[in-house]
């Protein structure tokens, strides 16, 4: 890994990224019928807060619905696209959906402890699929809900590598084997980009699963249901898996 890769983005910490903003306690609640020169106000409001709050703060209201396709640097998929789960992934199944791994992504602690490990949502990853959630609710989503479910679905799929990564470990302790970066990362390998490769279909059942219960909100889900349904092999599996999580997830374990 070059050491430098980072310079050329700018990383801002979440503290909580499973935060849901309460709409009711906002003055506006439905955004979507705001001018931006109305936003102005509430950015007033919340520049009392720290970086990572203040930038959580405006993003939200910068977010248009839209079919437009996200443009990210190579930096991140140049120097950090290897091979283990959750690595970041080219926008190649167009006119598919790009899939999470494209707007977020997951470094492992078994290649980058102790410094880089952990789950990165990209800003543009954000934005886009929040984008989407409004353009496929015909805007009856408010864009601070839609900001919302975008950073946590995009989490909760990263998290799901990041449980993946935790299985191996379990099994590494008390195998004493290297599982994760070869049996694990083999099987990833060779389903990836297939309906075979069960970890990215059950990133997105899990991550829909989470968002459901943080948010409940059925316009929300049947957007992140479209989505995902238009998404490239693999990552589409989540209508055939949503019935049946615990039963692939042991059968997916049992594979691995
Ligand atoms: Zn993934």
């Amino acid at each position: 890994m070059a050491p430098h890769w980072h310079e050329d983005l700018m990383i801002v910490p979440v503290t909580d990224p499973e935060k849901v903003t309460d709409l009711n306690a906002l003055e506006f609640q439905n955004y979507g019928d705001r001018h931006p020169a109305q936003w102005t106000e509430f950015l007033k409001v919340d520049s009392e807060l720290a970086d990572g709050d203040m930038f959580e703060a405006i993003a939200p209201y910068q977010v248009e619905p839209g079919e437009h396709s996200p443009e990210f640097p190579n930096v991140v998929a140049e120097v950090l696209g290897r091979s283990h789960v959750g690595a970041p992934l080219p926008y190649v199944h167009r006119p598919k959906m790009p899939p999470p791994d494209y707007l977020a992504f997951y470094l492992p602690f078994h290649y980058y402890h102790p410094d880089w490990w952990g789950v990165y949502l990209l800003y543009e990853g954000i934005f886009w699929l929040a984008g989407q959630i409004l353009a496929r609710s015909n805007n009856r989503v408010a864009v601070r809900r839609a900001f919302d479910a975008a950073r946590l679905f995009l989490y909760y799929h990263e998290a799901l590598h990041h449980k993946t990564e935790c299985f191996a470990i379990q099994l590494e302790l008390t195998h004493r084997k290297a599982f994760f970066k070869t049996g694990f990362e083999r099987y990833y390998q060779r389903t990836l980009g297939s309906d075979d490769c069960l970890e990215e279909g059950l990133g997105n059942t899990s991550a829909q699963r989470d968002s459901w219960d943080k948010l409940s909100d059925q316009k929300v889900d049947s957007a992140l249901a479209q989505y995902i349904d238009q998404s490239p092999p693999g990552y589409s599996q989540d209508n055939a898996y949503r019935s049946r999580f615990l039963r692939v997830r042991c059968g997916f374990a049992e594979d691995n």
